[in-house]
Parts: structure tokens; sequence; C-alpha cells
């Protein structure tokens, strides 16, 4: 009988392979020779997290209050010291110099010398002291992994057929995974709206996330099925079972291919309403996806994929040959950029504060780029540029309210009056529009709006935060209800003051891919989709079964309905 790890299904479809177990949190190592030219800027990326370990330690000093142990001083103390100590500021700058190797490997060399002299001493204290030394490497490695940047594995690591069994993935390590022929994701922690689940999603890789314990019940290469439909995995399976999972696993890719047949048809209701589907992309690739699947161009571009997995955010010209590439492959197709929307559980070492107690609440989205206004304009000089190649639109994420809105597009403005200056050409009057997934701005809708050219209703964050439900947090996922009475008038607003003003209302959060939703979301009026392109076909096939005039009759009933179970009540008699 094969052991069963039940959690929630965040990625669809059957993944088989066998299992790789990660660390808690732990940072792997990675080990990659450096162009000679470039060992001194390694030298200088070694000093730099050298010092931020030092920083990070004074401060955590500094805030000892009085009743601390005289011992936790002393330890912080010691700390302090080994990281003045050639051992361990000099000696892996000579590796690096000698081997031209990376940072993280020229650390591990020291580490390892000292070890091994550790090793020799048999005085107690001197050997006690090695832990002190393993515990300032790893500051030192999670300094230059960005705290929490892992690393997971080197380039020519051949995934296929893997299992990735994890504590937490986070979005920056997930990306670096992409196209690696995973088979599956099995994590402890997060939830179905998690960021991670998102990738996974988007990788279109199997996911059950929330499964509490799973490092402790799986076993390094042991054969593993992960349901992402039906959020469980099984352990070891027999022979019969695997049989059974090979052929839905077969099944599923046949459903899949038909549905491609889709692809070039007209998006229609039952009842001949035109429905938009537009497609969510976290990278190049989901764009050549989106085409394929016939969607009307991209909804929702998270532009963030340039900005993971280094220590600086991209200069203008990198991000500008980006977008040319993108507005290019979308061949005509609109093109939708959000502008970088880091913060919360997508940090990047841009000089914010790590160690902001409440990040979901804190400098994230429009609100980073406000604060860091060079950065947003380099962004959005890139994307003026880029625009002129093809049809493309702005989108600014996270806005609180018409402040918001009205500073970001004066330095949008501001752009464009300096590329005129500077005499460069870009592409006059980009549609600016505006997520709206603060509830905040989805209450000031009719002056959003106004501002606005267009808007886009981002759930997933306007779920969490009208219900304070961290939508990461598994331990309170039953909670994050998308059919919450609130969420849907403020849904139902938007859609109708935008409609209202003439302005393109979309929804692109996961609500929009869901198709236990779609008949709601016709009710309130919705026309334009945007969803992972993997969705785009099974949504169609499920629109073209729904009438739409009934459905919109139901509206008011809908949005009166005090439960979520009375709305799904509604829709079901309805059927
Ligand atoms: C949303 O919040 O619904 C959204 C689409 O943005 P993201 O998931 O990137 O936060
Ligand atoms: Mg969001």
């Amino acid at each position: 009988m094969a052991l069963i790890l039940s959690g929630q299904g965040a990625s669809r479809g059957i993944g088989i392979g066998r299992a790789r177990v990660l660390e808690s949190g732990g940072i792997e190592i990675p080990e990659y020779t450096l162009d000679p030219d470039h060992v001194g800027a390694e030298i200088d990326r070694y000093r730099a997290a050298v010092s931020a370990a030092r920083v990070e330690l004074t401060v955590v000093a500094e805030r000892l209050g009085a009743q601390v142990a005289s011992e936790v001083r002393d330890f912080i103390g010691t700390h302090l010291m080994m990281l003045e100590d050639d051992a361990l500021v000099e000696a892996p700058v000579e590796f690096i110099r000698a081997r031209a190797c990376n940072a993280e490997w020229g650390l591990k060399q020291a580490r390892d010398q000292l070890f091994a002299a550790f090793e020799q001493m048999q005085d107690d204290y001197f050997r006690a002291r090695r832990d002190d030394v393993d515990q300032v490497v790893k500051r030192i490695q999670a300094a230059l992994a960005n705290r929490s940047v892992r690393n997971l594995f080197a380039d020519e690591d051949a995934l296929d057929d893997t299992v990735i069994v994890a504590d937490d993935i986070e979005p920056a390590e997930l990306s670096g995974l992409a196209e690696r022929g995973l088979a599956a994701f099995i994590i402890e922690t997060g939830g179905q709206l998690s960021h991670s689940s998102i990738l996974a999603r988007s990788l279109g890789v199997p996911c059950v996330v929330g499964v509490r314990g799973a490092r402790q019940m799986v076993h390094e290469g042991q054969l593993l099925i992960v349901d992402g439909d039906r959020g469980f995995a099984l352990i070891d399976p027999d022979g019969e079972r695997l049989t059974r999972y090979r052929e839905r696993q077969y099944e599923l890719k046949r459903r899949a291919t038909q549905l491609l047949r889709l692809a070039g048809a007209a998006s229609l209701t039952g009842d001949g309403q035109a429905i938009r589907l537009w497609a969510n992309a976290e990278q190049p690739k989901d764009l050549d996806l989106a085409l394929k699947h016939g969607a009307a161009g991209i909804g929702l571009f998270r532009t963030e994929f340039l900005y993971l997995n280094r220590q600086t955010p991209p200069e203008e010209e990198e991000q500008y040959l980006a977008y040319v590439e993108a507005v290019k492959r979308m061949d005509a197709h609109p093109l939708t950029l959000r502008t970088l929307d880091i913060g919360a559980d997508k940090q990047l070492p841009l000089g914010q504060d790590h160690d902001e107690p409440n990040p979901a609440l804190g400098l994230r989205g429009i609100r980073l780029s406000l604060k860091f206004p060079e950065l947003f304009k380099t962004q959005v000089r890139a994307i003026l540029r880029a625009a002129v190649y093809g049809p493309v639109n702005m989108l600014l994420p996270m806005l609180g309210g018409p402040g918001d809105a009205l500073q970001a597009r004066a330095l949008i403005r501001e752009v464009e009056e300096e590329l005129s200056a500077a005499g460069i050409r870009y592409q006059d009057h980009v549609p600016v529009g505006g997520m709206i997934e603060v509830p905040a701005a989805a209450i000031a809708a009719p002056r959003m709006v106004e501002i606005l050219d267009f808007v886009s209703i981002g759930t997933n964050d306007l779920i969490q935060y009208t219900l304070a439900i961290d939508r990461g947090n598994q331990a309170v996922s039953r909670w994050y209800q998308p059919l919450h009475p609130s969420v849907l008038r403020l849904i139902s607003a938007v859609i109708d003051t935008s409609t209202a003003l003439g302005k393109p209302v979309s929804l692109c959060g996961e609500m929009a891919g869901d198709t236990r939703f779609t008949a709601l979301l016709l009710a309130l009026g919705l026309c334009d989709f945007s969803l992972h392109p993997r969705g785009i076909l099974e949504l169609k096939e499920t629109l073209s079964r729904l009438q739409r005039k009934p459905l919109l009759a139901l509206k008011r009933r809908i949005l009166d309905a005090g439960l979520p179970e009375d709305v799904a009540e509604i829709l079901r008699q309805a059927r």
C-alpha cells in the first residue's frame, strides 16, 4: 500500500518521477568558473557580501536588549571578529583569484580548510568554534545569495523525471528551473495563490503545496506519483497504480491535443457573445504558447523575470532588447507589460529594507517604483522605446488609489519629455492601465478608471487584501474565498464603472482561468479574461457551453447572497 501525502493541488496534471529532497531553506552552493575578466568583479562581490553580513550582525548586536545573557553578546562579538579575520576575508579571495571560481565556491574552499584544521584540535573550546565558523560562513553565503535565493541546481543538471520535494521554493529559484524537464513539485508550505504556485502552473509542472512533513516522509530517490488535480502524492506506488496513473497521464495529453483544435476558433459564449481571451505570461516562452493557444494578446506580462536571480537591476538597454523581442514575437497582437511588481514574496536586492515586518503590506509594486523613481523610469523608457515595434500597453501594479496612479503617470510623462528632448525614438500615447488589486483602489473605482486608459482586476491580491488572508499561507487557505460577497461586490463595481466609462476592463487573477468561476464572471459582466495560456482552450470550451444572458440576470441575486455557498447554489441552479 503506497503512502499518501495530502495537500492542495496548485498546478494540474500528473507527475511521476524520483524524489529529490531539498534541505530546509539551505543555500546550495553553486560552483562555476569565471571568465578571467570577471575575477575582479567577483572579488568585489565577495567583499560586499562580507560587509553586508557585518552590517547585519552589527544591527543585531545593537538591538540586543539589556536582559540578554552576556553569552549571547560574546557569541555575536566572536562572529563579528570572525568577519574581520583573514581566514574568512582574504582566504576566499585568494581562492577566487587563484582558481577563477565564483565567490560561493571560494568561500566553501576556505571553510573546508578551516574545518580540517579544527578537526586536528583536541580542545573542546576550539572544536566548538567550528560551529561558529559554520554559522558565519552561512551568513556570508546568505548575503551572497541575497539572503534567500538558493541556486538550486547547476545549469547542466538534468532534471528529467525528478520530483522536487522542498519546504518552499521561491519564484526566483523556480524561474531558473524552467524547461528542465521536471516531473513535479511537492512543497510543504504555501497555498494555491502563492507566486511559486502560479509559476509552477506557468511551467506546466504539476505541483502540490501545503504538504506538511513531506521531507520527513519522502526519501531521496523514491518513486512518487504527484496528482496536481486532486492535491496529493503517492510514495512508492504499486505496479497497478503506476499503470493507472500512466494511463491518466496519457489521457490528459490526448485531451490537450484535442483542445488544440479549438485554437483557431472564435471565443464565444453559447448565445454568441464574443469574449476576449488574453494570456498571462511569466517569461518569454509563454508568448509563443499564448499565440499557439489562440490568445487575443498578452493581458499581463509579469516583467519580474528580468530582475530575478541577479545582483543589480537590468539596465535600460537590456530591458529594451527584451521588450522589443517580446513585441516582435507577438506578431502585432497587443502586449501588456506590467511594470515591476516585487516585494512581499518576490524580494530583490534593490536597496529596500529586507526586514520589513509585514512585506505584503510593505514596499511592493508601484510603491517601490515611486520610492525609487529612477528604477521605474528606466523600465518605462525601455517600454516606450520598444513600443515603436508593435502594440504595447503599460500596466501599473498595486495601485493604492488615484494618488499612486497620478504620480506614476507624471513620471511616465517625464520620461516622454526626456526622450523627446534627447531625440530618442519612442511611441507616443502608449495606453497606461492599472491593476485593481488593493481594495482601496476598487472602492475608488470611478476616479481610478477616469485616470487610467484601462484596468485589470488582480483577484489574487484583491482577495488577499479584502479578506486579510495571506494568499500563500496554507493555514488560512480555507478563508481565502473568491466567492465572498465583499470580493464579488468589488469586482462587480470595477466592471460596472469601467463599462459605464467606456474603458476596457479585464480580470487577470487566477480566478480568470479557473473554470469553476467562469459562469460567475460572465454574470458580473466580464468580457475580457486574462489567464495562463495553458488554460485558454479549456476556458474557450467552457464558455461555448454557457449562456450569457440568463447569467447576467442573476447578477443582483449573486451580489445580495450572504455566503459563498449561496453564490455557488445560485449558479448551480442556473445550469
Ligand atoms: C493578482 O494579484 O491577481 C495578479 C494578477 O498579480 P500577481 O499574481 O502577480 O500578484
Ligand atoms: Mg497582484
